[in-house]
């Protein structure tokens, strides 16, 4: 194999593309936040300035109207700010949101296939489209709050302590406790989050699948006994849920009445008061606590209401990054173009992980107007053998070549244009049957969709649904298993690929339709490489060559003929499925033995 190179993970930093943004979020917060302190100082001010009035003595009319004017211009230039912080937080999120998106889209995209059928489509939504969509927690809002927590604070203080260092003593006192007490209710808790992620995971779990398998229990009379386990978990779930808000309500009742506009109050006034009673403070000089005194925890209790969306987002952020963080499937670094399409496998290993060898040293050749076919118990590796041609995963021990070039070498494009693939399971889109044929190749005309559709047998059913080819598949297009299955075969046929993998691709047909699709598929064999695994051996009698897998290995192999004659696995198989096709036979198709099967 020519050099090919392993593509690192990406190096994972999420918020690149918006840290100018986020730049500009902290400091318009900044000017926002400063901007609603000001006033509150101006009013001290003023009342500072104006005192002297009370007194009858002159008041420094210029001071009035600098105080004035500057709070004139903070309070808008506040609401500006503030307006242009939480408008850049939400164009940042949008940019984020994108960009995430798209990394996500190109790396499903370079994961190997094999990757997709160990994960539910579910999880992959989840990480896609949910957790992304948490993101916009951190910066659409926990950053400006942040901000804001910060500054409001930190300005109220520096302007106590320079006005009346005492009264800011006693402002601090809610502020400390606050924290404290945050503290402590999140120390607590921290266990039980965890506890909490469990549950609900538990209980997701629990209605998933009593829903998705409703009908089937419902069928068998175990309607009532499934519906037991959905509700235990609710129980369970409750019952945790509840010990839990018990633990938590007094500390949270704690800080509610800590940080209550009364109490605070209350506690200022009377410190005030007391200073004021034993001549340490000037009666005028306890205003700017009463004032700012009171703005000091509400940033603090904002942080706290959003702080489960802020766990929330910060688990999603951990999920992407992981998610990103999968090696991706080596690519080519000087891509090689196969010539011809000749399917080799010399010497070939594989294992799913590093514990148990699924193949062993599996060595075949598979040429251009020939069928190959794969037979063998369940369980012995034949889908494996199949998938690692179009790279669904790689080989841990030899080599696969298509057309000369080592698929690994083969540009991913490249390789999926040499390989048409039906699988076992159909997999068709919420799209137009039309554009479900030619899905592989969209260039395809309408005549040639077509062509495949009457090939795979499907075309007169396509004509019966009410808008013809141009039905949309899940909406006025509801095609049965075997129907889909055909659709799929008519996408495989209309790729121009020189080799065909069929998986069982007849397996979900009636045997009408089974001979009929097979026929089919054998006469556009004439030049291309099929590669055909079959369950039932009566299928591929006419195979140019019958591969015999057991346990991972080739045990046999030869014509249908010749592994008969061999009296080895083969020949005990197909005694034993003839033996139960003859108890329920078969409708016959055509004359001619073998006519039913990819045969030749
Ligand atoms: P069948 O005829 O039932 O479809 P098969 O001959 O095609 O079976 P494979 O599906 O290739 O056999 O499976 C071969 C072995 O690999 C089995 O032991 C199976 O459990 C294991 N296997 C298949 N897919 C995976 C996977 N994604 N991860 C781990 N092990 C797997």
């Amino acid at each position: 194999m020519s050099g090919t190179v392993t593509s690192p993970a990406p190096a994972v930093d999420l918020f690149a593309p918006v840290r100018s943004r986020i730049g500009a979020i902290v400091g318009l917060a900044a000017v926002g936040a400063a901007g609603t302190v000001v006033p509150l100082v101006a009013v001290v001010e003023l009342a500072r300035t104006l005192w002297p009035a009370v007194e009858g003595l002159p008041v420094d009319t210029g001071r009035v109207w600098a105080i004035v004017a500057v709070a004139a211009v903070a309070l808008p230039a506040s609401f500006a700010a503030t307006w242009g912080s939480i408008m850049v937080g939400h164009l940042a999120d949008a940019r984020l949101q994108r960009d995430v998106r798209t990394r996500l889209l190109d790396l499903l995209g370079r994961l190997p296939l094999g990757w997709f059928g160990r994960r539910s489509s579910g999880s992959v939504k989840k990480t896609v489209e949910n957790d992304v969509s948490a993101l916009h927690h951190i910066t659409g809002h926990a950053v400006h709050d942040l901000v804001v927590a910060v500054v409001v604070p930190v300005l109220s203080l520096v302007y106590l302590f320079a006005t009346e260092w005492r009264m800011a003593l006693a402002c601090l006192v809610p502020l400390v406790l606050t924290i404290v007490l945050y503290a402590a209710m999140m120390a607590g808790s921290r266990d039980q989050l965890v506890r909490y992620d469990e549950s609900v995971e538990r209980l997701n779990s629990a209605t998933v699948e009593f829903v998705h398998g409703i009908a089937v229990v419902k069928s068998f009379g175990q309607g009532r006994r499934r519906h037991a386990g959905y509700a235990t978990e609710t129980d369970r779930f409750l019952r945790f849920y509840r010990g839990w808000m018990g633990e938590t309500a007094t500390m949270q009742t704690l800080v509610e009445v800590v940080t209550a506009p009364a109490v605070v109050l209350a506690w200022l006034a009377g410190s005030g008061a007391w200073l004021v009673g034993t001549g340490t403070v000037a009666p005028v000089d306890v205003l700017p606590a009463l004032v700012l005194g009171l703005g000091l925890t509400a940033p603090l209790l904002q942080l706290g209401y959003t702080g489960q969306s802020m766990r929330g987002a910060l688990q999603a952020r951990d999920s992407v990054v992981r998610f990103l963080q999968q090696p991706v499937q080596p690519q080519p670094d000087r891509p090689v173009q196969p010539v011809g399409s000749v399917v080799e496998y010399a010497g070939v290993s594989f294992g799913y992980d590093d514990t148990r060898r699924v193949l062993h040293d599996i060595s075949l050749t598979c040429r251009p107007g020939t069928v190959t076919a794969l037979v063998g118990p369940s369980g012995s590796g034949k889908s494996t053998l199949a998938r690692l041609l179009p790279r669904f995963h790689d080989v841990d021990d030899g080599r696969i070549s298509v057309g000369g070039a080592d698929v690994r070498d083969v540009a991913t494009a490249a390789l999926y244009a040499e390989i048409g693939f039906v699988l076992q399971d159909a997999h068709v889109l919420r799209t137009t049957v039309r554009d479900n044929i030619r899905l592989t190749r969209p260039d395809a005309d309408d005549e040639q969709v077509e062509q495949a559709a009457v090939a795979a047998r499907i075309h007169d059913r396509i004509l019966r649904l009410p808008r013809g080819y141009d039905s949309v598949i899940g909406a006025d297009a509801h095609l049965s298993g075997g129907e889909q299955q055909r659709l799929t075969i008519a996408r495989a046929l209309v790729t121009d690929a020189p080799i065909l993998v069929l998986d069982e691709a007849t397996a979900a047909l009636d045997p009408d339709s089974e001979a009929a699709v097979q026929d089919a598929v054998s006469a556009l064999a004439v030049e291309r490489s099929l590669l055909v695994i079959a369950h039932r051996l009566h299928t591929v009698t006419g195979a140019d060559t019958i591969l015999v897998l057991d346990g991972g290995r080739i045990t046999e192999r030869g014509t249908h003929d010749e592994l008969l004659s061999a009296c080895g696995t083969y020949r005990d198989l197909w005694v034993r499925q003839e033996r139960v096709r003859e108890r329920s036979p078969e409708p016959v198709v055509s004359g001619e033995p073998g006519a039913a099967g990819v045969n030749r």
